[in-house]
């Protein structure tokens, strides 16, 4: 699996950037679908069989802006086997790009595997890792981890006091709230459900779209089948409603879609004939410069 790629979108320069690119089976995402349908659709034979799954950032640059969307796992990711790991802050400096020339983080939400690189350890303390960026999260996400109702996820505890009250504390991070342009050529999309501030984001330059759907699809076939209950959300029924959002502005905008979990360079466009959502990968003209 790649774990880096650059493309343009419109006027902007894309780095789809992996922190960790390893393979793992994906039951629970698919739970209240019988497993011959669900199976059949990844092409594969058993639930248990592990598929392509990437840990996956964007780097964005346009309008004078350079943007990140996610930060991986960070320091201390779990998958220290998997092909690349721990190596986004690397692969942003092969692009030719410097860590403090960063403007703007961009979170589709607080879980794990998003938010690791906001800090690193200097002198046995937590200091942001882009020191001229702002940081860019959703009040509702915001809310739902500070207000405590966040408590039962497994690294809750991690979460706060090593990647995101140091941000916090630095005075780096501005809220938003709902569909609005947080940089000059993106937009917040809300797709709550996989945690109640998840959001998704449309880039959006020279009359091209990008569509990038962070957890609320964790698969291509996951918009395909978007009322498809998964058991890792927050709230199963209200991302299958954030599905259908993608799906029904992905075809009104012919956008790109992909995600960050999406096996790299895994693009589409999604139709929809008679109730049947398909996707069909487009194919990416690579660019050697970011
Ligand atoms: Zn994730």
């Amino acid at each position: 699996m790649r774990l880096s790629a650059t493309f343009k979108v419109g006027n902007v320069s894309v780095a789809a950037l992996s922190d960790a690119a390893t393979e793992m089976p994906l039951p629970g995402f698919f739970d209240e679908v019988p497993d011959e349908e669900w199976t059949s659709a990844l092409g594969i034979d058993t639930p248990g069989t592990s598929v392509p799954f990437n840990f996956g950032s964007f780097l964005l640059r346009g309008s004078g802006r350079t943007v990140l969307l996610d930060t991986g796992f960070g320091e201390q990711g779990p998958y220290a086997e998997a092909k690349g790991a721990a190596g986004l802050l690397d692969r942003i400096r092969d692009l030719g790009v410097g860590l403090d020339e960063i403007d703007a983080v961009i979170h589709t939400h607080l879980h794990f595997d998003h938010v690791g690189w906001n800090t690193v350890t200097e002198g046995g303390e937590r200091v942001p890792t882009f020191r001229n960026a702002v940081w860019r999260v959703s009040e509702e996400e915001i809310n739902w981890w500070d207000g405590g109702a966040a408590q039962p996820h497994p690294n809750y505890e991690h979460i706060l006091r090593d990647v995101f009250d140091p941000i916090v504390g630095h005075g780096k991070v501005e809220s938003f709230s709902g569909e609005r342009l947080v940089e000059p050529f993106l937009t917040s999309i809300p797709t709550p459900g996989h945690t109640p501030g998840h959001t998704s984001f449309l880039l959006s330059s020279a009359g091209e779209h990008l569509l990038l759907v962070g957890d609320a699809a964790h698969h291509p076939e996951h918009l395909v089948h978007h009322d498809w209950v998964p058991a890792v959300d927050n709230d199963p029924r209200e991302t299958t409603r954030s599905r259908r959002r993608i799906v029904d502005l992905a075809i009104e905008k012919d956008a790109m879609v992909t995600g960050g979990h999406f096996p790299i360079l895994t693009i589409g466009k999604l139709s929809e004939i008679d109730n049947a959502i398909k996707f069909t990968e487009v194919e990416i003209k690579e660019t050697e410069e970011f």
